[in-house]
C-alpha cells in the first residue's frame, strides 16, 4: 500500500467515525414499533411548577430517601427546558401553549402566538381524530395550563373569554376541577343543554358512569390537599380515574391533560408542606394513568412540568416517622406526611418562577426503544404527542448535544467528502492492480 492510499484509507475511517458519532447525537431518537390502531391515546399530566427539588421533597416524605415515586418508577427520564420565546423565565401560559402547540409564545398567551395567531393545540387535533378529551386540574378550569389546550386568548387573566369559548365550544367530555364563580347561571344551563353532566361533589362526581361531565368543586382554584375534605372534594388522583373512566369508553381512544395546579402555588409561598403535599397528590394521580398506560397497548403517558417554582432546595432533614401507608385512612396519612414534612428543612431562591430545568417521566411501550436521559425543549413534548397520535410512535432529538453547525456539517460536508474521497480510493487501487499486473 503507497503512503497516498494509507492516509486516504485512514481519512475515511476518521469520516466514519466521525459521521457516526455525530449521527448518535443528533438523529432523532425514535420507537421502532408503531403500534397500529385508530385508539392511539395520549396522557399528558402536568406538575405546575414542579422542579426536580419537589420531586425530591416529596420522594423524601413519601416514600423515604432511597426508594422512588410513582412517576418516578418510569425508565425514561428527561430534563426539558422551559424558557419563553424571548428566551426568559416562562409563566404557565407560555409553558402550556409550548406543550400544547408546539410554538414558543410570550409570557401570558393562551395558545396564540406572539403575533396573536391562534395555533391549533394538541386537544384540537385529538378532537379531529374522533377521539375523546379530558381537561382535569386542581386549579380552576379557566387556568393558563387548563386553558392553553382548549381555548386561544391573548390574556390569561381574561377568565370570562375562556369561560366564554368553553362553553360555546363545549367540545371537551371531561371538564374537572374549580373554577364555578366564572360560569353564569346560562352559561352552566348551556353546558347541560350541550350534553353535560353537571356536578360540584365527590359523591355526584361518583355517580357518574358515562357521557361528558363538567364537574366544578370550588368557586375559585380547588382547596389545598391540606385543607380537603376528604368526603365533599374528588382528590386529583379521584378526577383522575373518573375522567378515564369516562374517556376509555371512546373507541377511538382519548386525549387527557391533568394538572396538579397547586405545587405553584404553595411554591410561590415558599411553604414546604402544601408543596410536597400536593407533589404527592399528584404523584398519587400518575398512578391511575400509570395503570391505564401499563394495561393498554395504544397509549402513552407523559408526566412533566411547565416551570419551577420557587427555586428549593433541601439543606438538612432528620426524617424518623413512619411513611404513610395504604393500611391507614386518608386523615392519618395527611398527618404523616406533614410531620414528615416538617422534618425537612428547605431554602427557597424566589418567591417566582425560574429558569431551572424540569423533570420529565414517560411511560408507555411507544417510548421502549428510544434513547434515556435526553435534553428536551417543552416545544419536543408536542412535537411526541402529535406524531405519536397521528403514527403511533414518539421520536425526540437530543438537544444536549444538538447543534446546527453540527448537523450541516455532517449533511453537506461530511458526506459527500467521503463518498469523493472511497471513490478516490478505489481509483487508486485500481491503477495500482493494473500497474502491477503491467508490470
Ligand atoms: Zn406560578
Amino acid at each position: 500500500m503507497n503512503s497516498k492510499l494509507k492516509l486516504q484509507t485512514v481519512v475515511i475511517i476518521a469520516l466514519t467515525m466521525s459521521i457516526g458519532f455525530i449521527a448518535d447525537k443528533n438523529l432523532p431518537s425514535r420507537s421502532y414499533q408503531p403500534t397500529n390502531g385508530d385508539n392511539l391515546t395520549i396522557i399528558l399530566m402536568i406538575g405546575d411548577g414542579m422542579g426536580f427539588e419537589q420531586v425530591r421533597m416529596a420522594r423524601f416524605v413519601e416514600v423515604g430517601k432511597n426508594a422512588n415515586l410513582i412517576m418516578e418508577s418510569s425508565l425514561q427520564n428527561f430534563s426539558v427546558m422551559t424558557h419563553n420565546v424571548n428566551l426568559g423565565i416562562t409563566d404557565s401560559a407560555a409553558a402550556a401553549t409550548a406543550m400544547a402547540t408546539g410554538i414558543k409564545t410570550n409570557n401570558g398567551r393562551i395558545a396564540v402566538d406572539p403575533d396573536w395567531n391562534s395555533v391549533e393545540t394538541i386537544l384540537e387535533i385529538a378532537l379531529e381524530l374522533g377521539k375523546a378529551t379530558g381537561v382535569v386540574s386542581t386549579t380552576t378550569i379557566q387556568h393558563a395550563t387548563p386553558a392553553s389546550f382548549m381555548t386561544h386568548v391573548y390574556s390569561r387573566g381574561n377568565y370570562q373569554e375562556i369561560t366564554r369559548q368553553i362553553v360555546e365550544n363545549a367540545n371537551v367530555d371531561v371538564l374537572l376541577g374549580g373554577g364555578l364563580e366564572e360560569f353564569s347561571a346560562q352559561q352552566i344551563l348551556d353546558m347541560t343543554t350541550a350534553g353535560y353532566s353537571y356536578v360540584t361533589n365527590k359523591t355526584a362526581l361518583d355517580s357518574i358512569a358515562s357521557g361528558r361531565i363538567l364537574g366544578l368543586f370550588s368557586q375559585s382554584h380547588m382547596p389545598y390537599e391540606q385543607e380537603r375534605n376528604f368526603t365533599e372534594t374528588p382528590s386529583l388522583a379521584e378526577m383522575t380515574r373518573k375522567a378515564i373512566e369516562i374517556l376509555q369508553q371512546n373507541s377511538s381512544g382519548f386525549f387527557l391533560m391533568v394538572e396538579g395546579g397547586k405545587i405553584d402555588h404553595a411554591s410561590h409561598d415558599n411553604e414546604k408542606v402544601g408543596a410536597i403535599l400536593e407533589a404527592i397528590a399528584f404523584d398519587q394521580a400518575v398512578r391511575e394513568a400509570k395503570n391505564y398506560v401499563e394495561t393498554h397497548a395504544n397509549s402513552i403517558l407523559i408526566v412533566t412540568a411547565d416551570h419551577e417554582t420557587g427555586g428549593p432546595t433541601i439543606i438538612s432533614e432528620n426524617l424518623d416517622g413512619s411513611l404513610p401507608i395504604t393500611g391507614l385512612t386518608e386523615e392519618q396519612n395527611r398527618t404523616l406526611r406533614i410531620t414528615r414534612a416538617n422534618q425537612i428543612e428547605v431554602d427557597w431562591s424566589t418567591g417566582g418562577h425560574t429558569r431551572n430545568n424540569v423533570p420529565m417521566f414517560a411511560f408507555g411501550d411507544a417510548f421502549e426503544n428510544i434513547k434515556r436521559n435526553m435534553l428536551i425543549d417543552n416545544t419536543d413534548i408536542f412535537g411526541a404527542m402529535n406524531n405519536f397520535i397521528h403514527n403511533g410512535e414518539v421520536l425526540f432529538i437530543d438537544r444536549a448535544s444538538i447543534t446546527m453547525v453540527a448537523t450541516y456539517f455532517l449533511y453537506i460536508i461530511l458526506i459527500p467528502l467521503s463518498i469523493i474521497l472511497i471513490y478516490s480510493t478505489v481509483k487508486t487501487m485500481r491503477y495500482n492492480k493494473r500497474k502491477e499486473k503491467n508490470s
